[in-house]
């Protein structure tokens, strides 16, 4: 019992020299660039405050963004409710238990354009200032193209294609999967699950897949619109309705039962269907779940979250991924023959 309140101490303790750190570095990048820029703030505390900086002044019902989002989201959750009835997320949502909590909570820090501002404050605004910074550099492979259908296509087969990647990486790294596990850590899908992502996963995002997307280019009047149209397959796809759209699934885009196993909690499944938007890359890179059986439950086994809260829930991966980094570093041999 001891030895575990030991443990616990020492755990809290990692977590505290790790946020510690990224804070450091953090306040040190922020006045680095912003004695360089005078834009700086400015541009970061938009970021900071999503929607809350613009609301009185762009409304709810601007297209381009949230009412966009919230209307899909209501059209999304009664489908939902119609096909699922007392699995569905509305469902799910009112039973109020721990995991639908947390995703209520980063659902709506979501709506509201704060899931970025832990990123934004543990950088210092380095999350949002780089990728604008870069801009200037980028290709704008797709701009010259003249039709949005076809531009449309090729950014989000890109995309996808950054994003299948990175999330592989994440399930292959031990260390990165402590922070993909809270994505995971959802016992229910609730539409809101596709929100649940663990703030160091956002901030790396921005790096592997944002940036690269900036060379790929895509035309400021309709960034919003391609970053809607991929919000809603992610939300379509955390839905518990069984749809696997057949060969156009299989084969092309990915269905609501094809990220569902992604999100199996059985060791048959683990390791499979990483893409987000097409299914595909997954039969080009060989992680395609090949059987027919299907999953009734998702979660990740010996699930140590949604217990003691949400600020536990993101707090205890840094503390796991300092013991995979100690234990890695234990089991090194001093002098490798
Ligand atoms: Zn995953
Ligand atoms: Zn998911």
């Amino acid at each position: 019992m001891e030895d575990a309140a030991i443990e616990k101490t020492r755990q809290r303790n990692i977590a505290g020299i790790i946020i510690a750190l990224i804070f450091s570095c953090a306040v040190i990048i922020f006045f680095y660039i912003k004695s360089r820029h005078p834009l700086y703030w400015p541009r970061i505390r938009s970021f900071a405050l999503g929607p809350l900086d613009t609301w009185p002044r762009k409304g709810i019902t601007n297209f381009n963004s949230y009412g966009a989002y919230l209307y899909s989201l209501a059209g999304i959750l009664l489908v939902d409710f119609l096909v699922l009835r007392e699995r569905s997320a509305i469902a799910s949502l009112l039973k109020f238990r721990k995991s639908e909590r947390t995703d209520l909570v980063v659902g709506t820090a979501s709506i509201f354009g704060l899931s970025l501002t832990i990123p934004t404050v543990l950088t210092g605004g380095a999350t949002a200032f780089i990728p604008q910074y870069l801009t200037r550099w980028r290709l704008n492979f797709i701009d010259g193209i003249p039709s949005i259908y076809v531009q449309i296509v090729i950014w989000l087969v890109a995309l996808d294609f950054f994003h299948y990647w990175w999330h592989r990486a994440m399930h292959q790294s031990e260390v990165l999967w402590q922070f993909h596990a809270f994505h995971h850590s959802a016992t229910t899908f609730t539409i809101f699950t596709g929100n649940r992502i663990h703030p160091i996963e956002t901030l790396m995002s921005v790096v592997l897949v944002s940036i690269p997307m900036l060379f790929v280019g895509a035309p400021t009047s309709s960034i919003f619109l391609f970053l809607f149209i991929r919000r809603l397959f992610d939300m379509a796809q955390h839905s518990f309705i069984p749809a696997t759209f057949g060969s156009f699934g299989k084969w092309i885009i990915f269905s609501p039962v094809g990220h569902r196993i992604h999100h199996s909690d059985k060791p048959r499944h683990f390791d499979s269907n990483y893409g987000n938007i097409f299914s595909f890359w997954d039969h080009i890179f060989g992680t395609w779940y090949e059987g027919d059986d299907i999953n009734e439950t998702i979660g990740i086994p010996n699930n140590d979250f949604n217990q003691n809260g949400i600020v536990s829930d993101l707090v205890s991966p840094f503390a796991n991924a300092g013991k995979v980094i100690r234990n890695k570093a234990r089991r090194r041999p001093l002098y490798p023959s």
